[in-house]
């Protein structure tokens, strides 16, 4: 990453939103099956870079854009949560870093101290970077929040992941969060298939379980092989840039976005399922917008007898200390 995109990728706008901060997750379509998540978006963008993030695609913009009109945030909140019936599960990092600007913008701790009051609310603060995570004490009830992290290998944090934290600082911030009393998730998706990666994605799994040593701080896990939308693949080869992310054979699913094929990407979550058993079987493991019949040829078809929406309520309902 230059410096001047770099500067612009750091440059933060500050705006009212005239739209919907709070939107249910778009991923529900196509025979995939969705995690149910609520998107709430108090900003968007974030000053690292990462190769393979839809949203350099997706915004007409490289900037951070904070919106200032938080009453307007809580005021929609309130007024959906007065027709919601059980556990909400909020997230704020689908169209940038949770924590990035955190010291900044206080995005996170404002969206936490508006969903404190609601019991059946759980919001997580998905995150690259490790900077803020002390201003994270402020959040007065972290039972209330889950702090995600993204993982990787260190070869794709190195290659694809400009300016993020490293492997060893993600996991120790998980484990200085879990310190503070929250619950941490970690996340791998996307995943890339490449030479050595099962012996490397099942160590930097061996490695959060040496870091949390409580299984029942991690309030779930994610996988999902990498997946694009064209658009990306044709923004990133106007500057040659598009490798070595789209040097693999991949194929067009049923969504519109280009993926591995489905034999890979099953060896991608069998191996790691196989090791997150290991060290716990109880794990909430789940796959991010893949088919029942991948769950299935995954072997973990039978964690969602009721469908993944129940299965990852049932877990936040246990963090809330709703059930
Ligand atoms: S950290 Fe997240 S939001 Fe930022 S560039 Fe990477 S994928 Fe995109």
């Amino acid at each position: 990453m230059n410096q001047n995109y770099s500067q612009d990728r750091n440059y933060i706008e500050k705006t009212d939103n005239k739209g919907e901060f709070w939107k249910p997750c778009p991923g529900t379509t196509q025979g995939y099956l969705c995690c149910g998540y609520q998107i709430i978006t108090p900003l968007t963008g974030c000053g690292m870079y990462c190769s393979y993030c839809i949203l350099q695609a997706y915004f007409d913009h490289q900037h951070q854009v904070l919106y200032t009109n938080t009453d307007d945030l809580s005021a929609e909140i309130e007024k959906k949560m007065a027709l919601w019936k059980g556990v909400v599960r909020f997230g704020t990092g689908e169209f940038g870093d949770s924590l990035y600007s955190e010291h900044i913008t206080g995005a996170a701790r404002m969206v936490a101290a508006i969903l404190d009051k609601y019991p059946n609310t759980l919001v997580e603060f998905k995150t690259k970077n490790t900077t803020n995570i002390d201003l994270l004490q402020e959040i007065r009830n972290p039972r209330k929040a889950v702090i995600g992290f993204s993982m990787n290998t260190p070869a794709m944090i190195s290659i694809l992941e400009c300016n993020t934290a490293s492997l060893k600082d993600r996991l120790e911030a998980a484990r200085t969060c879990v310190e503070m009393g929250f619950t941490v998730a970690f996340h791998f998706d996307p995943m890339f298939v490449y030479d050595g990666w099962e012996q490397e994605y099942s160590e930097v799994v061996d490695m959060i379980y040496s870091y949390i040593k409580d299984p029942q701080k991690i309030a779930w896990c994610s996988l999902g092989g990498f997946r694009s939308m064209p658009s990306l693949k044709t923004l990133l080869k106007q500057n040659n840039t598009h490798l070595p992310l789209f040097s693999g054979e991949l194929v067009t699913g049923a969504d519109g976005k280009l993926r591995y094929f489905r034999p890979l990407r099953v060896e991608l979550y069998k191996r790691m399922k196989r090791t997150f058993w290991t060290h716990d079987p109880q794990c909430t493991l789940y796959l991010c917008m893949e088919s029942p019949e991948v769950w299935k040829e995954s072997g973990m078809g039978a964690q969602i007898p009721d469908g993944l929406v129940h299965y990852l309520n049932k877990r936040a309902e246990k963090i809330l200390g709703l059930s």
